[in-house]
């Protein structure tokens, strides 16, 4: 039996690694020009983006969200970038109405826009800026049980032509990254591999309580800022759908650019 109806969206995990890959070419904004080609097209988009955390969980409410660079020390060209696609205050209402796990406050501009974890990702896969873009932050007084959990509650949008997109890295330790690296750490290496069997396995527990997995784990998510979307995207996966991989390879040593899609 399925509980799938025919128009139900895809859910994404895209590790975005370097803001760099949002205008250089390369295999990875190859892939994710290909993932949104190879898909139906979203009424909306909501992005959970490793680079907005809150106290409390918010959602960009504006009409127009603006691009924010939050980044520093990269070449001129990267910061003239904008990706203006509306936003949704119908979609940040909606969110708000489906999440009964905790209270989500609406930004209505003050505080948040599209960070880089969104627009870097979104430029390649929806260049013709015309989908409406939604932010949910990750409230970083929270465990990853409490994302997980509240992520499960979203799943009706996939329903309502929503792409939700988990903007990360499943490997990421900014300390230890080494920009001419040839090879990864094997430490960095064994836990993408030991992320990509749990989530074939369908053993999401076993990814929610990550630092119970080892040495492996301790280094390759230090902070959990770009592992958290991850957990949001998996919540979203039905049990007779397939994940799979449409990005991956480790660079720099310590990061994953390990991209999945559910369904
Ligand atoms: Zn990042």
């Amino acid at each position: 039996m399925t509980t799938q109806t025919p128009n139900t969206m895809p859910a994404l995990f895209v590790g975005h690694g370097s803001p760099m890959n949002a205008i250089e070419e390369n295999v990875f904004s190859d892939a994710w020009r290909e993932v949104a080609a190879a898909m139906p097209r979203p009424r909306a988009i909501l992005c959970i983006s490793a680079h907005w955390e809150t106290e409390g969980t918010f959602v960009t409410s504006m009409v127009q969200p603006k691009t924010i660079h939050d980044f520093y020390g990269f070449p001129d060209e990267l910061y003239k970038v904008q990706y203006p696609a509306p936003g949704s205050p119908e979609l940040a209402e909606r969110v708000r109405a489906l999440v009964s796990s905790t209270a989500i406050r609406l930004d209505d501009g003050y505080c948040w826009g599209l960070d880089h974890g969104a627009w870097s990702v979104l430029r390649r896969m929806y260049p013709g800026v015309d989908i409406p873009v939604v932010q949910l932050s990750l409230d970083r007084t929270q465990h990853p049980r409490f994302h997980y959990d509240l992520a499960t509650e979203l799943l009706p949008l996939r329903h309502e032509g929503v792409l939700i997109v988990g903007s990360g890295n499943i490997v990421h330790n900014l300390r230890l990254l080494q920009w001419d690296a040839q090879q990864p750490y094997p430490w960095a290496a064994e836990f993408d591999r030991l992320a990509t069997e749990l989530m074939l396995a369908g053993e999401h527990d076993r990814l929610v309580a990550y630092p119970t997995l080892g040495e492996a784990a301790r280094l390759s998510v230090p902070t959990n800022e770009h592992y958290l979307p991850l957990l949001y995207v998996l919540a979203l996966q039905q049990p007779d759908e397939p994940v799979s991989f449409f990005a991956k390879g480790l660079v720099y040593g310590s990061i994953s650019m390990r991209a999945l899609r559910i369904g």
